[in-house]
């Protein structure tokens, strides 16, 4: 049920979001629940962090196994895949630092929403 509301909700979401679509199908589930469910879905593969908003995880369905980032319509919370900009450059510039993990989110106005807001 939990995974059905997941379907429902357009892009991206946080946990609050979740649970009120949750709620208006089965009033009584709470948010513990709906964490629960979210735990099992990321171990699983099927839902990933893809960003952040004000102190929430974003959350999207992603099915890619590969390496790459996600860009974040502000203002429907569409995701779309992109390409890492790294590339393979595994060491950063300057201090000669290996870098073995990043996360880059790319916050933005999708095509869409640029038309609409006539930019
Ligand atoms: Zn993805
Ligand atoms: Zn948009
Ligand atoms: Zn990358």
């Amino acid at each position: 049920m939990i995974a059905e509301s997941v379907l429902a909700l357009p892009g991206a979401f946080t946990a609050e979001d979740l649970h009120r679509e949750v709620a208006s199908r089965a009033p009584g589930i709470g948010l513990a629940t709906v964490y629960r469910a979210i735990a099992v879905m990321q171990d699983a593969g099927t839902l990933t962090v893809v960003g952040h908003r004000e102190n929430s995880a974003l959350l999207a369905a992603c099915d890619r196994s590969d390496h790459h980032h996600h860009l974040v319509c502000t203002s429907c919370a569409s995701v779309v895949g992109v390409e890492c900009p790294l590339g393979d450059r595994a060491v950063a510039a300057g201090g000669g630092h290996l870098v073995t993990r990043h996360e880059i989110t790319l916050y933005g106005l999708c095509a869409a929403c640029r038309a609409r807001a006539g930019r």
